[in-house]
């Protein structure tokens, strides 16, 4: 049946990716988008085959964090192309759909998940090292579809912030990742002290390190503490990503470091 094609299709598209990262948060406004953005390009920068995926419905922001607002994936009769931002980088994502750049996405949660399938089995990826996928925040339908679409061998990376809220909600997504059943690479602390610009001294404004602590807590690898940097936010708002650029403050080297295990 026609089913049953799509499914093999999928299948098809999914084994020529060989690493699947999902990126999770337990709640927006955490970093997450930053985050899986800079590992694509740090990945890409590597000389991997990557492609980056963003599935976050709520506010799909890596086409302006790449700028490639204006940009528009070629939709074929059965595939969609990604977006080339560099030569061995591709991107899709939920904004590049969206007619008006200032429209909410109001689609129904099936309709939701029903994108988040065919981006992953209609786009055309390729063969790639690594696929990065910007989910959804929250331990909802929207990031659980996505990881049981992908399947058990996908990888989560958890973006948090110190705070005890967001170190409840990270504590819900690893039993979440656990419960589903998918193996997770590490949590990031992010937001984590702040840089000063003019000595590279980190403050510690929130209590930092509660990252690690739950890390170790609940037996995931801890993948490392990002600064917060006001050059982090402007590079996301003029659409470079941070580590492209050779810098070498503390919330670069951090980014970096992220990327080591993979
Ligand atoms: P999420 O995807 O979790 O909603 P974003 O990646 O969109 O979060 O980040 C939210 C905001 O915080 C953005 O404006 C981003 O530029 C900024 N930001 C993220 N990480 C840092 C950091 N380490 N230092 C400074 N600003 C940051």
């Amino acid at each position: 049946s026609g089913c049953e094609s799509e499914d093999q299709k999928l299948k098809t598209n999914l084994s020529r990716i060989k690493h699947k990262i999902v990126v999770l948060s337990g709640k927006g406004g955490v970093g997450k988008s930053t985050v899986a953005t800079n590992i694509a390009v740090a990945l890409a920068q590597a000389g991997k085959q990557v492609g980056l995926l963003d599935v976050d419905v709520h506010g799909p922001s890596v086409p302006r964090l790449l700028s490639l607002q204006d940009k528009q994936p070629h939709i074929g009769q059965e595939i969609i192309e990604p977006v080339s931002w560099s030569k061995n980088l591709w991107v899709m994502s939920l904004g590049f759909m969206l007619p008006n750049k200032n429209d909410a996405v109001i689609w129904r949660g099936p309709v939701k998940m029903g994108l988040i399938t065919q981006f992953l089995r209609d786009v055309a990826w390729g063969d790639l090292d690594f696929l990065v996928v910007d989910c959804p925040p929250g331990t909802g339908d929207e990031p659980l579809s996505a990881l049981q679409t992908i399947g058990p061998d996908a990888y989560a990376v958890i973006v948090t912030t110190p705070q005890g809220v967001a170190i409840d909600d990270v504590r819900r997504s690893v039993t979440f990742c656990k419960q589903v059943g998918n193996p997770v690479l590490g949590i990031v602390e992010n937001m984590s002290g702040f840089a000063c610009p003019d000595c590279g001294k980190v403050y510690d404004i929130f209590n930092s390190g509660g990252g690690e602590q739950l890390a170790r807590e609940m037996d995931v690898p801890f993948l490392g503490r990002i600064p917060i940097e006001p050059e982090v936010a402007r590079s996301g708002d003029e659409g470079f990503p941070y580590v492209k650029v050779e810098h070498e403050s503390p919330a670069a080297q951090a980014l970096g470091r992220v990327v080591k295990p993979m």
